[in-house]
């Protein structure tokens, strides 16, 4: 028996138009989908009129459900992975299944698209020849620690932050970052997009004019940039 492929494939950050006509192509020739929450994933199929089993798979139960994507990809079926927007095992569930499928010698097949990181990079106008992306930050231990390490760094810096921690997020880089260019994307590719730029000082001094609701990539330009 001829073992299926696992194909990871990039699902749109708020715009549903953002999907590639290969994902649609993947996602229809499946045998199932592999995704984060069902809804979520369900809302995106049902709008390009695709109909498919949908596995549910998430941070939570990613290990437990492994050996069963595996045996079904083995036994030849195709399988995609997906999350609920963006790259998966970006800051996202996969790496494990991923590497699982790996050992297993499973071909392991790249559908690029979206990523919420990368389209801020491309409109922060910061350096992007070399950049670090840090991701969520560490929430309570290591957090202090980490940002003390970055403020060393003479590369662009990337955050994922989330609405509650937006504002502290501005602070601390105030605290450890006080002279950098800080840019600041919210909701890219959706009705309220808007990029604030600025130093964490100014950007804080001006939050009380600003809606700090939704998802945000937080840049901060290298050390010595002018
Ligand atoms: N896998 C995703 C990717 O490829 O970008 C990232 C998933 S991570 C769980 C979610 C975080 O990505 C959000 O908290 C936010 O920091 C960032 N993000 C996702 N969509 C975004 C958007 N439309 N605008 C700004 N940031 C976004």
């Amino acid at each position: 028996m001829q073992s299926g492929k696992l194909y990871i494939v990039s699902t749109p950050i708020g715009n549903l138009k953002d999907i590639t006509l290969r994902a649609l192509e993947t996602l229809k020739e499946v045998d199932f989908v592999i995704c984060e929450d069902t809804r979520v994933t369900g809302f995106l199929l049902k709008e390009y009129e695709i109909s498919k089993e949908l596995f549910s798979f998430n941070a939570q139960s990613e290990e437990r459900k492994i050996p069963s994507v595996l045996v079904r990809i083995k036994n030849g079926q195709n399988a995609a992975l997906v999350s609920d927007a963006g790259t998966p095992t970006i800051s996202d569930p996969g790496l494990r299944l991923v590497s699982a499928a790996i050992n297993e010698e499973i071909e392991v097949v790249s559908i690029p698209g979206v990523n919420a990181a990368i389209a801020a990079l491309s409109i922060a106008g910061l350096p992007t020849d070399s950049f670090l992306f840090e991701g969520f930050l560490p929430q309570k231990k290591g957090r202090q620690k980490k940002l003390k390490e970055l403020a060393e760094a003479n590369r662009t810096i990337v955050f994922y932050e989330s609405t509650y921690r937006i504002e502290k997020l501005l602070n601390e880089l105030n605290e450890y970052m006080p002279n950098r260019l800080v840019v600041v994307c919210r909701e890219l590719t959706k009705k309220f997009e808007e990029t604030w730029r600025g130093t964490a000082k100014e950007l804080l001094e001006d939050l009380p004019n600003k809606v700090t609701k939704g998802e945000f990539v937080v840049l901060v330009s290298p050390k010595d940039w002018l």
